[in-house]
């Protein structure tokens, strides 16, 4: 598939293979971009500023509510494609669909929202007799760089806002699957002026590094890895910056716990996507009385879960993003049994699939859980109290999302004021997300917030008009 830019397609000499994790398949080849082709589409987006500018709010809302409607006429063409590209069971892949549908949704509606406030100058010293307000304006250029896990709706919640307040886009697709964002680019690209929407694909160390530095894009709205977000940091100079990165979510099950919930909340957030999720569950913390009936359950419903082809409505575990990706997790789990920890169930690898694990008696000292381990296990590290449960949640350099499970009110509130987590969910996991919430973690789980209403603040400046009415 080629490249789109400035409306047109565009090819390069150097081509990479897109691979189906599942069966190794090769699905498509996609350009490797290099930096000219890069220029080439900023410039494109640059030219292509003042034509979406000149559009009314209203046409802008309803050539988003357009594409809405073709996103959904092609939603099962959409989903096996990320079920090829991604290894994702067609289930998940069609809930990213709806996902997907609803966040463009929420971005047509928000285009007709964008306006400021009169600010009353007199409460301020000297300031009688203005009348001034502000209005919401467009950056210029905004460049979305997005992973592989969640690829359509990660980009849509970068590229939907972004048009929504009237900024062109540049999309550096994730270089594993870029597939199923290309084929999107191409549904905006029917609706808006050539140069509104343009795709670069290749490497992030090459276009997307471009992209970063280039002092004429004006907003790096990024999804990814910390090691990669904070290189973006420190390279983007004065352009406005957007990272939300990776998460390392505890999971606090409580003695007065809800048990079956609980495990229920692991099987759909541990699980889902094989582990390949930001916000999945990666730390069980389990007051100890409670723990072993915990684990038994868990273990029931894990081996629950059906591996097999993602393309079958029946598969529930699919495989990871590739060979490496499942070789890495077996390595860390099979460190932190050397360690001490014990596999309950699953500890088993074939080619890029790796089975759903249950692993009890993990330590805080342990990389399966220091870092973000990106597979479907479940680590269970089991504390003595409140008290420790909390010390144990936030004992991370990461801060995304948490979950508590308990039927006390008091011990919930408190772990909800004192866990360090951009969100704190009570009786649910941290595996969950609505897409008009206020998204982005704390500490190095990111800087700035997504969520359509939330990312159009991001993607505007704020101009002040003042009249000296005296
Ligand atoms: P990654 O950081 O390796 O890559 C993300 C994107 O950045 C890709 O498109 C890649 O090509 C590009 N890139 C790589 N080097 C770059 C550079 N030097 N300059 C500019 N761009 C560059 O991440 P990944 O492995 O694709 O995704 C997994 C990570 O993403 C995990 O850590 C996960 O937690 C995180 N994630 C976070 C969220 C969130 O919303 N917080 C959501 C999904 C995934």
């Amino acid at each position: 598939m080629d490249m789109l830019i400035g409306g047109k397609h565009v090819s390069s000499e150097d081509n990479e293979n897109v691979i189906n994790p599942y069966n190794g398949e090769v699905i498509d080849t996609v350009p490797i971009a290099h930096r000219q082709t890069a220029d080439l589409a900023i410039q494109e987006a640059n030219n292509a500023k003042e034509s979406l500018q000149e559009m009314s709010a209203f046409k802008v809302s309803n050539k988003l509510f357009n594409v809405v409607e073709k996103l959904k006429e092609n939603r099962e063409d959409f989903a096996r494609l990320l079920s090829l590209e991604v290894g994702k069971p067609i289930k998940e892949s069609l809930v990213e669909l709806d996902r997907s549908i609803e966040t463009l949704k929420l971005a047509a509606e928000e285009a007709k929202r964008i306006y400021g406030e009169s600010v009353p100058l007199d409460a301020g010293l000297n300031g009688k007799g203005f009348f001034a307000f502000t209005q919401r304006l467009p950056l210029g250029v905004v460049a979305a760089i997005t992973p592989f896990n969640y690829p359509l709706n990660l980009t849509i919640h970068k590229i939907a806002p972004a048009i929504a307040c009237k900024n062109t886009v540049i999309i550096k697709p994730p270089t594993e699957a870029p597939l199923t964002v290309m084929k999107f680019a191409e549904l905006l690209d029917e609706e808006f002026p050539d140069g509104v929407v343009n795709t670069v694909t290749g490497y992030g160390s090459e276009v997307g590094d471009y992209l970063v530095t280039s002092t004429e894009v004006n907003k790096i709205s990024f999804t990814g890895s910390v090691t990669t977000g904070m290189m973006i940091s420190q390279k983007a100079g004065m352009k406005k910056v957007t990272l939300e990165l990776g998460g390392n979510d505890p999971m606090v099950v409580l003695k007065d716990a809800d048990i079956d919930k609980a495990v229920k909340g692991v099987i759909n957030g541990a699980f889902l996507n094989a582990g390949q999720v930001c916000m999945g569950v990666k730390r069980i913390i389990v007051e100890d009385e409670i723990a072993d009936e915990f684990a038994q359950k868990l273990v029931v419903e894990t081996e629950k879960l059906v591996r097999g082809n993602p393309l079958d409505l029946k598969t529930t575990l699919g495989t990871l993003i590739s060979q490496k990706a499942a070789k890495q997790v077996e390595e860390t789990v099979h460190n932190a049994v050397e360690s001490g920890a014990q596999i309950l169930t699953g500890g088993a690898r074939d080619g890029a699939f790796y089975e759903a694990t249950v692993i009890d008696n993990v330590t805080t000292d342990m990389d399966l859980v220091i870092n973000e381990t990106f597979g479907p296990v479940a680590p269970i590290i089991r504390v003595n109290n409140v008290d420790e449960a909390i010390q144990v949640a936030n004992d991370t350099e990461y801060g995304l999302q948490a979950g508590v499970f308990t039927a006390d009110y008091a011990n919930a509130m408190r772990c909800a004021q004192e866990i360090e987590a951009g969100t704190v969910f009570i009786n649910k996991q941290s595996t969950f997300r609505t897409d008009n919430m206020p998204f982005g973690g704390f500490k190095n789980s990111g800087v700035g917030k997504e969520g359509i209403k939330y990312a159009v603040e991001e993607m505007t400046k704020t101009k002040l008009i003042g009249l000296n009415l005296r």
